[in-house]
């Protein structure tokens, strides 16, 4: 295998190289007894494991030390996301929230109170949110697609709309919905607010899952004059465009590190069947035909891991990074597919079989050249950048 270190100190090579262990010595002989498409790890193999991941300083590696998390900086926090994938559910549910889930965006904005009512529980693992932007009107353009609305009131903010797309809302305790406060006419960018709605306020309701592709399936949420206090706004009036931007773009980067270690685990997969597997008399690793595939796998997730690279890099050291972090996520979520892509080819029917991992990670990479934008809308992100 060719090498590159990637400017990697010893200190981060030795991270990276802890969490493949755990992923190869913890989560993979549990996963192996799951059904293939199975969503969750079982909740008593969650806390067993959260134990061990609590006595590593691993436990919620991207919360602040002050939140109860190890407050790994944001480049390291991309190398270990990259890592803890590494498995059947890994692009879903990366590490089988054993180390926790990502953090919720109330880190960033929200006041005292809700940290402590919502944050914190969920940095805990006792709770988790859900976030709410996509609606049946579209997207790729949230501030001209968001219909639902936010209207004020004497006793708080009444909401009226509905959400389409949203992952977790059934396990969710609460979401954080991004909504128009202002009047002005549909299809028009409008003053968009986020608030926290908790599951159960009266005029909330999650619809049936949505089936799709990928084995977890979304839910629509529905808003019926659903009032919602003042206390529950996050962030200021009106902050909610500025909000999800800077959430977006920064997670993208994460997100993208995920598909590079899917894309180098299916490479090493496919590199080890080509030598084991025989046709017409050879090993498959004897034919050009195959070689080529493996080669210009390799090729494509390097060139993902350093843009990814540099993109965490970026957002570590405070430097812009909205160009790098579209140009992580198209790269990577494409580079992916077609490496899995290949590999299933070259496993021929095991690749299609639900044997292997193979066949789930090319559903669920399809669904990432649309969630988190699609790949056109990055094209067009760079490209604006271009041009301008
Ligand atoms: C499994 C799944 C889970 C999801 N989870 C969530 C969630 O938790 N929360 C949430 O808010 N949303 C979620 N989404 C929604 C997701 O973010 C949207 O599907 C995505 O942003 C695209 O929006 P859209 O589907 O409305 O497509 P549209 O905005 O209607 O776009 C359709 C297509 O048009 C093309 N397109 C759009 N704009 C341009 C352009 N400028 N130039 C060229 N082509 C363009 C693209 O090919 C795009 O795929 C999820 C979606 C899926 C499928």
């Amino acid at each position: 295998m060719y090498r590159n270190d990637y400017g990697l100190s010893d200190e981060l090579k030795m991270f990276q190289d802890t969490i493949r262990k755990f992923v190869k010595n913890e989560i993979l002989p549990v996963e192996h007894k799951l059904d293939p498409d199975a969503i969750e790890f079982p909740k008593e193999e969650i806390e067993r494991l959260r134990e061990k991941t609590r006595a590593m300083g691993m436990y919620q590696p991207a919360a602040p030390v002050e939140f109860g998390g190890a407050g790994l900086d944001f480049f390291a926090n991309t190398l270990f996301m990259e890592e803890v994938s590494k498995h059947r559910q890994g692009l879903y549910n990366a590490g089988g929230g054993v180390f926790g889930y990502a953090v919720n965006p109330i880190l960033y904005m929200g006041t005292e109170e809700q940290k402590e009512k919502y944050l914190k529980p969920c940095i805990r693992g006792e709770m988790r949110g859900c976030f709410a932007i996509t609606e049946p009107s579209g997207g790729s353009d949230p501030a001209r697609a968001i219909r639902t609305r936010a209207r004020k009131t004497d006793r708080g903010w009444v909401l009226n709309g509905s959400k389409t797309w949203i992952s977790f809302a059934n396990q969710a305790k609460f979401v954080t919905v991004f909504v128009r406060t202002d009047d002005g006419p549909i299809g028009t960018r409008g003053e968009i607010t986020c608030f926290i709605v908790e599951s159960g306020t009266p005029g909330y309701t999650i619809s049936s899952p949505i089936p799709v592709i990928r084995p977890e399936a979304p839910y629509e949420l529905i808003f019926e004059d659903c009032l919602v206090p003042e206390a529950q706004m996050l962030g200021r009036q009106g902050g909610g465009f500025e909000l999800l931007t800077s959430l977006l773009t920064q997670n993208r980067i994460p997100y993208a590190a995920q598909c590079v270690g899917i894309a180098q685990e299916a490479l090493e997969m496919a590199i080890a069947y080509s030598k084991i597997r025989e046709t017409f008399g050879k090993p498959l690793s004897d034919r050009q035909a195959i070689q080529w595939m493996l080669a210009d796998s390799a090729l494509e997730i390097h060139a993902a891991r350093l843009v990814v690279y540099n993109a965490a890099r970026c957002r570590a050291e405070n430097k812009p990074f909205r160009i790098e972090s579209s140009m992580a996520k198209l790269m990577a979520s494409e580079v992916a597919l077609n490496v899995v892509d290949r590999a299933i080819q070259i496993h021929g029917g095991m690749g299609l079989s639900k044997e292997l991992p193979l066949e789930r990670w090319y559903r669920e990479l399809r669904t990432r050249r649309i969630g988190e934008g699609p790949s056109e809308v990055h094209r067009m992100v760079i490209s604006r950048e271009l041009l301008s």
